[in-house]
């Protein structure tokens, strides 16, 4: 067997050793004679993998007691809508930051819900940076104000947490668990699980209990914040098998050392590739160098005609999953948590060949 290095942006890969145990424990899970897919999640056995998961995220986090940490399902898509149909009613106004193709989606989405502002949007430079908050048009009656805090497209990532008058929500799908933060500077969290917390399938929502219980009428109970908390995130019928790895995910993290231990070890594979695509002339970052994405690093080719060369060679070499985005084009290597040292230090020697061959 052999293993190439993923450079996909989702679902993205997950750490080997993860992987392993998973396997391992497959067809019986842990003397049960049973699979852990194959078990109801009321069971004694799955009620434990899922608190232990939330535990392990809770600490991983330092989430806050007054907040409900949700387990579900519908991707970070459904809670483009989840979010204003919990937070707001149909007259109220929600601000936006609009910083990509994510940002713009959870705009679409709230438009059919509620009235929209952008507060602020980088559009106008082809969304290279984070609007600085000088520029936005903040307004204190917003029911809350939306951010995405890393493009996964556009590779721009805020390096600071917006202090705003009004509830926080925030789209952490791609940076989630990357780094520290600080929870209780937000009202909302969610990330999809399929680039650092796991496998498709499944949702994460961190959310103040202040804000839950006052969805709006209509609202379907699975999207319903505080009736999903009060029945465990198990309303209906969760994901149970990527909730499961998730908390391998968590429990992987733990024992690295936790969030400060990524996060370093993030900056230095991000610096690295960035440094590598600075220091040449045939490859180029369009982002403005302080909001460059530490997850998702986007890079076009001087010479386009040589895209379709650079990725089938990349393919053969073991590198895979660099295509970018198709709006934007060009390449894009996602690096979340569970890419190796030894995969950028593949990447990098890559790229430097082809360049030199490309002359
Ligand atoms: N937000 C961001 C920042 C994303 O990267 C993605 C998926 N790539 C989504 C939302 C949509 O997630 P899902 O496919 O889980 O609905």
């Amino acid at each position: 067997m052999s293993r190439i290095y993923n450079f996909s942006p989702g679902p993205a890969l997950v750490p080997e050793v993860v992987l392993e145990r998973a396997r391992d424990e497959l067809l019986d899970y842990r003397g049960t004679g049973m699979s852990i897919a194959e078990m109801s999640h009321r069971g004694k056995v799955f009620m434990k993998v899922a608190a232990d998961a939330e535990a392990s995220l809770r600490r991983l986090l330092a989430v806050p007691e007054h907040y409900d940490v949700l387990f579900l399902q519908g991707g970070a898509t459904l809670q483009f809508a989840a979010v204003p149909m919990n937070l707001c009613g149909s007259n109220d106004t929600a601000g936006y930051i609009n910083t990509g193709s994510w940002s713009s989606k959870a705009i679409k989405e709230a438009r059919a819900l509620c009235n929209v502002v952008e507060v602020a949007s980088s559009e106008g430079s082809k969304f290279d940076r984070i609007p600085p908050v000088d520029e936005w048009q903040m307004r204190e009656d917003l029911a809350y104000l939306h951010i995405t805090p890393n493009e996964t497209i556009g590779g721009v990532e805020y390096h600071w947490t917006p202090h705003v008058p009004v509830p926080l929500v925030a789209d952490m799908s791609s940076n989630i668990l990357s780094r520290p933060v600080d929870v209780s500077e937000y009202g909302v969290i969610y990330a999809g699980a399929q680039k650092n917390i796991g496998i498709s399938g499944l949702t994460v929502v961190i959310v103040d209990k202040a804000l839950t219980g006052k969805a709006r009428p209509g609202t379907p109970s699975v999207m319903d914040y505080a009736l999903q908390a009060k029945s465990d995130s198990m309303l209906n019928t969760p994901g149970t098998f990527p909730w499961y790895l998730a908390g391998l995910v968590f429990e992987w993290l733990e024992q690295l050392g936790g969030l400060t231990v990524i996060a370093e070890r993030n900056a230095r594979k991000a610096e690295r590739l960035y440094t590598a695509i600075d220091s040449s002339n045939f490859y180029s970052n369009p982002v403005m160098v302080s909001d460059r994405s530490v997850m998702n690093v986007p890079f076009t080719l001087a010479d386009a005609e040589r895209d379709t060369a650079f990725l089938e060679g990349a393919e053969a070499a073991g590198l895979s999953g660099l295509k970018g985005h198709r709006l934007v084009g060009g390449m894009r290597a996602s690096i979340y948590n569970a890419m190796p040292d030894d995969g950028i230090a593949a990447l990098i020697d890559y790229m430097r060949e082809f360049e030199r061959t490309s002359a």
